[in-house]
């Protein structure tokens, strides 16, 4: 069995400032915690390697891209990502994060099966701004390697974060062989919503029955579409204890949503998942839920090599 592989770098956690809101601890603490799968033989945790400039400019405009790496944003532009105060290693930090993901793609292309990167799914990223925490698309980025680069021909993009997958859904509108879904709270961020090819936006409050309800509509179509290739928006922050996720579902709703993701995926399907959003206080229960996250992908991985 070829173990699950997940990107990761400590640079996800101290690229990002200690007094930024952001919950920056989220990746030192899962990567201590994935040691149980690691140990196992389950997953098998890569250090991830800056992107280079050129591949982001598969989805993004040149002069953001070049403004971003020379320092040299507005400070509006900046505040509509977050994450201020940056320091130095912000920039690389953002390299890594796509580099991750995009070594995620290249190994499922070569091996098929499943594998991660420990951070990213920044879908409010858009062609020339980031914004709500995203510099860089790299869900998008993925979809039009995945498609250019390395010859899929039907791309399937889920986003079960909580909030919209805007950014994603605006830079990959005109692009036939990709689809883009989205499950997410209707009264969340972004309050302007974008407009995927399929959206299920959902009230506040939604619990378990309605979420699930909405993940197994959404894998519906992703059936029906029948791609060769899964991106997998995973954030966890519909968990009843996110402070800024407002859907209610529990710990276990959270386990079945993976659990029908996965299972859905037919053993041959190559899927990457992108890590998203997560803001438990306390950071515990996001950290669980990410935890059953990776378990979740490592054993369908797991299932898969072994048919
Ligand atoms: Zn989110």
């Amino acid at each position: 069995m070829r173990p699950m592989p997940v990107w990761y770098h400590e640079t996800y956690t101290e690229g990002i400032d200690r007094s930024a809101r952001f919950p920056r601890d989220r990746y030192r603490l899962l990567r201590k915690r994935l040691n149980h799968l690691e140990g196992t033989g389950l997953i098998q945790i890569l250090n991830s390697e800056p992107i280079d400039k050129a591949t982001l400019l598969v989805a993004h405009d040149r002069d953001y891209v070049e403004r971003f790496l020379s320092g040299s944003l507005e400070s509006g532009e900046i505040r509509r990502i977050g994450l201020e105060p940056w320091t130095d290693a912000f920039v690389p930090r953002t390299m890594r994060i796509v580099g991750g993901a995009v070594e995620a793609l290249t190994h499922v292309t070569r091996y098929g099966g499943i594998a991660g990167n420990m951070a990213g799914g920044t879908h409010h990223s858009h062609r020339s701004f980031g914004s709500g925490y995203c510099v860089f698309n790299d869900l998008a980025i993925c979809a039009l390697l995945a498609r250019d680069k390395h010859g899929y021909e039907r791309i399937a993009v889920l986003d079960l974060d909580v909030h919209q997958g805007d950014g994603t859904a605006t830079i990959l509108r005109d692009e036939k062989s990709i689809i883009t879904i989205s499950v997410h709270g209707e009264k969340n961020f972004p309050f302007k919503k974008a407009v995927s090819d399929y959206d299920f936006p959902l009230p506040n409050g939604t619990g378990d029955e309605g979420y699930l309800g909405a993940v197994k509509e959404s894998l519906a179509i992703v059936e029906a579409f029948s791609p060769d290739i899964l991106l997998f928006q995973a954030g966890v922050d519909a968990l009843e204890f996110d402070a800024l996720g407002n859907l209610e579902v529990s710990k276990n709703g959270m386990k079945i949503r993976n659990d029908l993701v996965f299972s859905f995926l037919d053993r041959r399907t190559p899927c990457i998942f992108f890590m998203g959003g997560g803001y438990s206080d306390p950071i515990k229960h996001t950290i669980d839920a990410f935890n059953d996250l990776f378990e979740a992908a490592a054993e369908s991985n797991a299932s898969y090599c072994n048919s």
